[in-house]
């Protein structure tokens, strides 16, 4: 899944950023202001704020667990023809969260759009993909 670990590896940079900023062993993680407002700004995205918003983006990350319809079938055998498992869809990802209706699936091929809204974040990264977009066409991964 392409969009998730490029999303998973903005997260780790975040993180590993965050955590050379300050000594947190020495409880040295909340940054105060003077008011002015590049200080306020400043403060508001302390390595310690950031930590939590990795965390947090993590875990919506663990509720749009994506799958691919082979890993599906793998996990929930039912049977289907040698052509049927032949078919180009069965590779292709889905959000078990955000593309599955009463156990039907609606959409098959790439992520679902709240992770292709958390990705957007990084849009300006030179390895994102602008395919990823919400706006972009979809079944493109
Ligand atoms: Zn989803």
């Amino acid at each position: 899944m392409d969009l998730i670990e490029f999303v998973l590896a903005r997260l780790d940079e975040d993180e590993a950023a965050a955590r050379a900023a300050v000594d947190f062993d020495h409880g040295v993680t909340d940054w105060t202001d003077d008011g002015d407002p590049t200080d306020v700004h400043i403060a508001r995205h302390d390595p310690a704020q950031v930590l939590r918003s990795v965390s947090a983006t993590r875990r919506l990350l663990t509720l749009h667990p994506h799958i691919t319809h082979r890993q599906d079938l793998e996990r929930n055998p039912f049977p289907l023809s040698e052509r049927d498992l032949q078919l180009s869809y069965l590779d292709k990802w889905y959000c078990t969260r955000c593309d599955v209706d009463d156990g039907i699936l609606t959409r098959v091929g790439g992520a679902c759009e709240t992770v292709r809204a958390v990705g957007e974040a990084w849009a300006t990264h030179s390895e994102y993909d602008e395919a990823w977009r919400i706006d972009a066409a979809r079944d493109d991964e």
